[in-house]
């Protein structure tokens, strides 16, 4: 293994044990030409898969013509992605950004100026980000270490005493991931999100991770029956090409003026009309092989050894293990798997979205392997 692959990077990340040069729907090819089976998809991103033609020929499409003009200027994509995503959440609209950190950032700026309060409840174990005020409000004290106070009051996962204990008049935003994807691959209970719709405050879901079909509804706030104020999103959007976005309910809009946000990049063309073909693209058809594969991979999960818990929403699965997750994913790579964590003892699985029944069968056959190893 080379140990030169990342020596001019900061060292952010942990060295890399693999350097990819090609990827072709689930499949992706390193340097030395060894091919793996995704089950990451580049961390919840590549949601169609590795070139998919859809949102490859959109962006060639766009490139070929204009790249960027600033949000001085109205462009198409961004117009019609926006038309889009409003009509899948039944009347929103859109800010766009680069990023998953970015899209909370303008959520919790959006919360304070619609509801002139600055408190905030978000979950112990939550990600939202790694800017200061995302970071501030995700419940992982760790990630947070000596960068940024609290900026929310954490409460337990599911847990509705503690959620009602927390409301007080200061709160503006509660802010909940459908599922806690960085923070153990915890799904939220429809019983705790109604709760959390019935406060005075905004409610936020953050759909980095969830968001476009992830959990086999294009929202992953979809399983639980309520109308959200804000969505954020990025990641899935344009299946690779960096975009955010804050959805804001049209019950709740109008906060923003001109001048109150912005984002150079935001609304890029490129990526938009990525994005355009990425939302024509989950169909219900589509949604509905997430939810039938993320079964089979779930009750598959299940059965495997050193698993304790498998627990999930479509294609986004996590396998709460009895040893550490680290090691499983190192092997699983050298058996040609490529999969993620999410904390210390989950195995987190978030293929792409088009994977098959066969794909799911040879993920769960080299993990039987490498954790009966
Ligand atoms: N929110 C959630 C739920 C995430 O999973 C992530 C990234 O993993 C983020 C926010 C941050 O997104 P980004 O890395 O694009 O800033």
């Amino acid at each position: 293994m080379s140990t030169t692959l990342a020596t001019a990077l900061l060292p952010t990340y942990p060295e890399p044990r693999v350097a990819f040069v090609e990827g072709d729907g689930v499949q992706l090819t390193d340097a030395a030409g060894r091919t793996y089976l995704d089950f990451a998809a580049g961390i919840a991103v590549v949601g169609l898969g590795h070139r998919h033609p859809a949102p490859l020929a959109a962006a060639h499409g766009q490139l070929d013509r204009l790249w960027h003009v600033s949000n001085l200027f109205a462009t198409d994509p961004a117009r019609v992605l926006a038309q889009l995503l409003s009509e899948r959440m039944g009347g929103a609209h859109a800010f766009f950004c680069n990023s998953g950190t970015e899209a909370n950032e303008a959520a919790l700026k959006y919360a304070r100026k619609a509801t002139g309060k600055r408190g905030v409840i978000a979950l112990e174990q939550s990600f939202h980000g790694r800017t200061l005020g995302a970071l501030g409000v995700t419940g992982q004290p760790g990630k947070r270490g000596g960068f940024v106070d609290a900026g929310a009051t954490f409460v337990p996962p599911n847990d509705v005493d503690a959620l009602h204990a927390a409301m007080s008049e200061e709160i503006g935003l509660v802010l909940l991931e459908p599922v806690l994807g960085e923070g153990g691959v915890i799904p939220l209970e429809p019983e705790f999100v109604a709760a959390a719709r019935e406060f005075d405050a905004l409610l936020a879901f953050d759909e980095v991770q969830t968001g476009v079909g992830r959990t086999g509804t294009f929202f992953g706030f979809e399983h639980f029956g309520v109308t959200p104020d804000l969505v954020t999103m990025a990641k899935a959007l344009a299946n690779g090409l960096p975009i955010g976005c804050l959805l804001v309910s049209e019950h709740v809009a109008g906060a923003f003026a001109p001048g109150d946000h912005g984002s150079t990049f935001g609304g890029n063309p490129v990526s938009c009309a990525a994005a355009v073909a990425v939302c024509d693209t989950v169909d219900d058809e589509l949604l509905a092989a997430v939810r039938a594969n993320g079964a089979r991979l779930l009750q598959g999960l299940a059965g495997l050894p050193h698993v304790v818990e498998a627990r999930g929403r479509g294609l986004l699965a996590g396998a709460q293990l009895d040893v550490p997750a680290g090691p499983v994913v190192d092997a699983a790579l050298d058996a040609g798997l490529v999969c993620l964590t999410s904390g210390a003892d989950v195995l987190r699985l978030a293929p792409p979205l088009v994977v098959d029944a066969s794909h799911v069968d040879t993920a769960l056959s080299i993990l039987e392997e490498v954790l009966n190893a």
